[in-house]
């Protein structure tokens, strides 16, 4: 069976595939800004139709034979998409721009992968605790806790790494129990509806545990996000629009979940591989274009030695020029559409307006005629307090700032309204853990180590979000407790 959608890809709502109320809207390739093709458009304006079908989904029995069946249809889904992984690797480098390689990590295979990960869970997740005796007021009591599923929960996605955010949210709601209403970015619906397809056909997930409605228009996000219907909304995109969605959430106090922007730090102590982690800071901030929210976009350096690191970090990101995703040796491929070519621009001309030196980058590449892409660019001569080195610019655009000792990288480092991620590199490990546990933020990566795996919660501190996706506390934001007591 071929994914690709002949006219164009469908809603997938109370377990039917569905075209859209509102018509249909282009999937543009951003590489070579072709239309790729259509995707439903479930309309802005008329009222959300999922979250009325998944109520009654959620009515499933609780206890563990809803999580078996959780658990099989979760691994039926990953066995399912794993044997169309190349059509689907296709499509996702075409819709997204993301380089290949990526798709053998988090932007395909990884994150489908996962699932198994949250049907583990669903298995294995101790869902009632014994708290034993007590005796409140004097008179005995048994107590137990259980988890239970929260409800309905209304997922909200951005366009940078589709799967690896739309499954970080179904993988783990679905194996809790829950009933998921799934809205993606407007660019890059794709990603969500042929999910939506191989569930409807490969999957026996029962009609309505799992609806999908891709828009052309932001509204229909922002009335998922304050449908009272809607028990969770997990939500990951920008900070500005995280607070449209936790104010739209007041009224029915909503439970909310936000994976918001970053502005990470990558501090190089004095006695580190300057070249080595010079190197290593270049190729982060072009991987996928600079368009991940835990990229590292500020490079922090010993004063003394600001003009090696600058040389270094120069001729690496020359090393990296934009190129077409699909071929495997691109790390730097579009950024997702015009608009965010804009936006990158018009920061590269904020650093220049502001003092900053722009060392190397900062136009188009002259051999791209077509595709929004963006050279890799390096910006010196700021301090941190520029718009350029305090707000997310999201594109292949790396801040050099200079720092005067250990405690200083961690004062610049902390002089940011987020704290999504960061990283460290050096030699002694009491300085390094010093800076670790300085910083305030989610993750923090040690001499290039990696964090990003299903088990290990990722998430902000400050403006980058409240709570934790993935792990077991990623799969716990999907739970209620109840306790429960009785006389003994
Ligand atoms: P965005 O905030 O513009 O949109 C994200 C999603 O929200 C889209 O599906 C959009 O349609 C929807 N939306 C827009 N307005 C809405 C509203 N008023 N109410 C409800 N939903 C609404 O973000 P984007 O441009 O798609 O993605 C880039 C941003 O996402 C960056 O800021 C990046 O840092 C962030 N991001 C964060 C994480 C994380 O885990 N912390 C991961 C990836 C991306």
């Amino acid at each position: 069976m071929s994914l690709r959608p002949a006219a164009a890809s469908d809603l997938l709502i109370d377990g039917k595939l569905i075209p859209g109320g509102g018509g249909t809207f282009d999937v543009i390739n951003p590489a070579t800004e072709e239309v790729l093709g259509k995707a439903a458009d479930a309309g802005g304006g008329a009222p959300a139709p999922p979250p009325r079908a998944a109520p009654r989904a959620g009515a499933a029995p609780a206890g563990p034979r809803h999580h078996a069946l959780r658990a099989r249809c979760l691994r039926q889904l990953r066995d399912a998409l794993l044997a169309h992984a190349d059509e689907l690797r296709e499509i996702t480098v075409a819709e997204v721009g993301c380089p290949v390689f990526l798709t053998h990590g988090p932007q395909l295979e990884g994150p489908i992968t996962d699932l198994g990960y949250f049907a583990d869970l669903a298995e294995n997740y101790e869902w009632t605790q014994d708290l034993g005796e007590a005796k409140p007021m004097g008179l005995r009591n048994h107590r137990e806790l259980r988890s239970e599923a929260a409800g309905v929960v209304g997922a909200i996605t951005p366009w940078n790494f589709p799967h690896q955010i739309n499954f970080a949210k179904i993988g783990p709601a679905l194996a809790a129990g829950c009933t998921v209403v799934l809205k993606p970015a407007p660019d890059t619906p794709w990603c969500a509806a042929l999910v939506g397809k191989v569930i409807a056909e490969e999957t026996d997930f029962p009609p309505g545990v799992i609806n999908i409605v891709t828009s052309s228009d932001h509204a229909l996000g922002a009335q998922l996000g304050s449908d009272p219907r809607v028990d969770v909304v997990s939500f990951t995109g920008s900070t500005a629009t995280g607070k449209k969605v936790m104010a739209g959430a007041v009224e029915s106090l909503t439970k909310v979940f936000l994976e918001l922007g970053g502005k990470s730090a990558f501090v190089v102590l004095d006695d580190a591989d300057l070249a080595a982690a010079c190197s290593m800071a270049a190729f982060a901030v072009v991987t996928h274009a600079g368009q991940g929210c835990a990229i590292t976009t500020r490079l922090l350096v010993p004063r003394a030695k600001l003009d090696e690191a600058i040389a270094a970090t120069r001729d690496s990101l020359a090393g990296l020029a934009a190129g077409d995703p699909t071929d495997p040796g691109t790390v730097c491929g579009p950024v997702i559409s015009a608009r965010q070519r804009q936006r990158v621009e018009s920061y590269i001309e904020l650093a220049r307006s502001e003092g900053g030196t722009i060392e190397t980058g900062g136009g188009r590449p002259a051999d791209k005629a077509k595709g929004f892409f963006v050279e890799p660019t390096l910006i010196s001569g700021v301090d941190n307090s520029a718009r350029v080195a305090q707000e997310e610019i999201f594109g292949p655009v790396l801040v050099i700032l200079p720092h005067d000792g250990d405690d200083d990288a961690i004062r610049i480092a902390n002089d940011s309204p987020y704290g999504l991620s960061g990283a460290v590199w050096g030699t002694d490990e009491g300085r390094i853990d010093h800076v670790v546990n300085g910083i305030r933020t989610g993750t923090m990566s040690v001499n290039g180590g990696i964090w990003y795996s299903a088990d290990v919660p990722f998430g902000g501190y400050k403006a980058s979000g409240i709570g934790r996706e993935m792990g077991v506390a990623g799969f716990e934001e999907y739970l209620e407790t109840k306790a429960v007591a009785r006389p003994a």
